[in-house]
């Protein structure tokens, strides 16, 4: 058992509580139990059932330090306050952010007497925070090793940076179109400023949280090393970049595609261990079997999902559903519902299907209410096309699926890894962009049935599908035994246990 040679080196893991975070997060700490560290996971109440099965797989190895989710506080003005109750951001849209933010601050307190009595009783205590959230005060407090993990790309974090490393003056900001240029950064990419940071509905309100996050960028600049779920093959020079431009020690780890422990496709693994993150919000066996009678003709369906935080308004169902309609292409959508505890939010009134429609495309396509179980869908061999938003998760989670990918970049860094994949490397087609926009159905329509083969169709293979194929297949080389991303694991550990 490789937990008991290495009692020495333990770690703190602590995840931002969104499903974007908390799931690569914990394939990475799999990754690490595996090479023998020591791990206690912090996490709130109700976010305890998502370490449950990484407890269950590592049980001499990890342990959790449950802290309640502090009171919920009034963070700025014009950004609404977090309703009671809720201790994960996949309950909420993304307005919600600096609220969130606000309130796992007031961890740090009950954290830091965790650390104190870890360094009086404990034979082994913790050596490194790995973490998402700015603890580096925390760490260098402690005197310990900060290990700053980003579930983004190593572009995205590039232009960031160079972003709040230059803030646009008070003249530009008065216009969210306006242009700016990473440079420096590979390829100079250029965004308007909206598309950057932060969220849009925030822009009214973007200075002070600006300054907040450029408070936090050189946090992370300042911590002992950064760990990023992206691998070579798809973004050396952005890692490059990073590397001399990013803090001054160059330990910047590429340990991507990070991959849930089990193989999510496989019909001998249990339905939990196929539910990824929470369970699926239709029962996963319908799901696959509804997939198993589309099989037939192989590759033949569409799976559409905007991830843990998008919420389409009306019009926006509207057009996707009409478009989906009539491509006639077999599809699954996953329509994400938000908390009923803000029934008085008005984006409670956005995720309403038309009515009927539901009965109308019985046969041609599965809606998922909730929690779809994404990375088993994505795995079945009846799925050809995702339609994303270009979570950073997803698409990696698409491409090592060998699916094509149609990208709606919503917001912030989804726009950059637009250009990344379609632009950059030529791996996708974008088909909307934008998180108000609402697309033309009949366009939309007639893009989805090119894109995805029905009946005996042999389906286009659009250079860029194969070129994504190529790439999924080099990230799952990258993570084996070998691989660059799987050598940069074990450096990464060699060095905490040095
Ligand atoms: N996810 C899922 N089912 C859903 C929605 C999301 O399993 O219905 C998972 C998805 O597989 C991914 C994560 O949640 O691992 C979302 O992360 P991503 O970076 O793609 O987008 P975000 O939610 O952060 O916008």
């Amino acid at each position: 058992n490789a937990c008991k040679t290495n009692l020495g080196t333990h770690i703190l893991v602590f995840p931002f509580p969104a499903q974007g975070h908390i799931l690569p997060l914990l394939d990475l700490t799999h990754q690490l139990a595996l090479r023998g560290l020591i791990i206690t996971i912090l996490v709130t109440p109700k976010n305890l059932s998502f370490v449950k099965p990484l407890l269950a797989r590592h049980p001499s190895c990890i342990k959790t330090l449950v802290l309640p989710f502090p009171t919920a506080i009034q963070s700025f003005s014009s950004a609404p306050s977090l309703p009671p109750g809720i201790e994960n951001l996949k309950d909420l849209p993304s307005s919600y952010i600096p609220a969130f933010l606000h309130a796992l601050a007031k961890l740090n307190e009950p954290l830091l007497q965790w650390f104190e009595s870890q360094i009086r009783y404990s034979s082994s205590p913790p050596v490194a925070i790995l973490s998402d959230l700015w603890t580096q005060d925390l760490a260098v407090r402690l005197n310990i090793v900060r290990v700053a993990f980003f579930p983004m790309s190593a572009h995205n974090l590039s232009v960031v940076n160079y972003f709040l490393s230059n803030l646009p003056t008070r003249e530009d900001c008065k216009d969210p179109n306006h242009l700016f240029t990473a440079y420096g950064v590979p390829n100079s990419p250029v965004f308007p400023i909206y598309q950057i940071y932060p969220s849009h509905h925030l822009y009214a309100d973007a200075s002070p949280l600006w300054k907040i996050f450029q408070h936090n960028n050189s946090l992370n600049k300042a911590s002992w090393g950064i760990v990023l779920n992206s691998f070579s093959e798809l973004e050396e020079p952005f890692l490059n970049h990073l590397r001399e431009n990013y803090g001054n020690h160059g330990r910047v780890w590429g340990v991507g595609p990070l991959l849930p422990p089990i193989d999510h496709h496989r019909k001998d693994s249990s339905a939990e261990s196929r539910n990824r993150g929470r369970p699926s919000s239709t029962c996963i066996e319908q799901v696959m079997s509804w997939l198993d009678s589309c099989a037939e003709n192989q590759q033949s369906v569409l799976y559409v999902c905007f991830g843990s935080q998008i919420v389409l308004n009306r019009k926006q169902i509207e057009a996707l559903s009409v478009g989906l309609e009539q491509s006639g292409v077999k599809f699954i959508w996953g329509v994400k519902e938000i908390s009923s505890s803000l029934t008085d939010h008005e984006d409670i009134e956005k995720s309403v299907l038309p009515t009927g429609f539901e009965d109308r495309v019985a046969g041609q396509g599965l809606v998922i209410k909730g929690w779809a179980p994404q990375v088993a869908i994505l795995s079945h061999q009846a799925v050809n096309t995702f339609l994303t938003h270009c979570g950073w998760n997803s698409v990696l989670e698409g491409l090592v699926a060998g699916v094509q990918l149609l990208l709606w970049p919503m917001i912030n860094d989804h726009f950059m890894t637009a250009k990344l994949l379609e632009t950059d490397l030529g791996l996708a087609v974008k088909i909307c962009e934008g998180a108000d926009t609402v697309p033309n159905s009949t366009e939309l329509a007639r893009v989805i049935a090119e894109s995805v083969p029905q009946g005996d169709q042999e389906g286009k293979s659009r250079p860029q599908m194969i070129r994504a194929m190529e790439m999924g297949k080099m990230g799952l080389e990258a993570v084996k035994g070998g691989g660059r991303s799987f050598k940069n694991l074990d450096e990464l550990v060699l060095e905490l246990k040095k």
